[in-house]
């Protein structure tokens, strides 16, 4: 098991944002985690990264409890996140925000670093290579249709190695065939690596589509897990998706196990 969490709490002024979580994350594996809005996601998400310190519980990585260390510590454990590409490298190219990827690997100083030409070169354009975006190393990320900005933004967080990536709402803004494409690359990639994956998704296409498990959050508390067909017919999970206008329904086209 890659990650291990156990027990994972959350209070805010005595509000128990997450309550006493637990779950695994595979190498190899995607698992979605998913609940209605407030149900505690980006918390027991941003505990994982490292943005927030736990209340209680602990998160082991490879053997290591990483439960509140600093988000930089755990990135360099091995443990991957997709940023948005800031607003400020729009005007350098694609193979530029990889180089200084690459070079933050490093312990180049991010920002000040102008990146050389040469500079990890070959091993950019390998990583935009394997995302599909070699063909556009030489534009500028700025000029970019949104699906290629995401592809970019997972090169950027493979340029880590990380053994496991978190990903928070991967497909959020995107049209659902640009999802699919996305999400299909990751699943290739994260198979080709062996990377265990966490990631939170509101598109219940994606995650019943791409999922491996799914654990699924009400108000602080874990209440179902499973893989997809488990979830979508367990009665508590359909309960708390009432009136979110997120159907959990079984449909005709899963009974005969064909998802399309
Ligand atoms: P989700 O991502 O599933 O929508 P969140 O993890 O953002 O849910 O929030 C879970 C609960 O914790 C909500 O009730 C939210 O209002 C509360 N919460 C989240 N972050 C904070 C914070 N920084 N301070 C106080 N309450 C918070
Ligand atoms: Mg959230």
């Amino acid at each position: 098991m890659l990650l291990r969490v156990t027990n994972l709490s959350k209070s805010f002024d005595g509000i128990k944002a997450v309550d006493a979580v637990s779950f695994d994350v595979a190498a190899g594996r995607l698992l979605a985690l998913i609940g209605p809005n407030g149900a505690g996601k980006s918390t027991c998400f941003n505990m994982v990264n490292g943005q927030l310190k736990p209340s209680a519980g602990s998160i082991i990585f490879k053997g290591n409890d990483i439960a509140g260390m600093r988000a930089r510590d755990i990135w360099r454990l091995g443990v991957g996140r997709t940023f948005q590409i800031a607003a400020t490298f729009n005007s350098m190219t694609v193979l530029e925000n990889v180089q200084m990827a690459l070079a933050s690997r490093e312990r180049r100083l991010f920002g000040l670093w102008k990146p050389a030409a040469s500079w990890h070169a070959d091993e950019a354009m390998t990583l935009l290579d394997e995302v599909g975006m070699a063909g556009h190393a030489r534009r500028a990320c700025g000029v970019l249709a949104y699906g290629d900005v995401k592809r970019v933004e997972l090169a950027i967080a493979l340029s880590n190695r990380p053994q496991l990536l978190l990903m928070d709402e991967p497909t959020a803004g995107m049209a659902p065939g640009e999802r699919n494409e996305l999400m299909a690359l990751t699943r290739r990639l994260v198979a080709e690596r062996n990377i265990g994956v966490l990631f939170t998704e509101h598109s219940m296409d994606v995650v019943f589509e791409y999922a491996d498990r799914l654990i699924v959050l009400a108000r602080g508390k874990l209440i179902a897990e499973g893989d997809a067909n488990t979830v979508r017919n367990n009665p508590r999970v359909q309960e708390v998706y009432l009136g979110t206008g997120k159907s959990f329904a079984p449909r005709a086209t899963f009974a005969g196990g064909v998802r399309r």
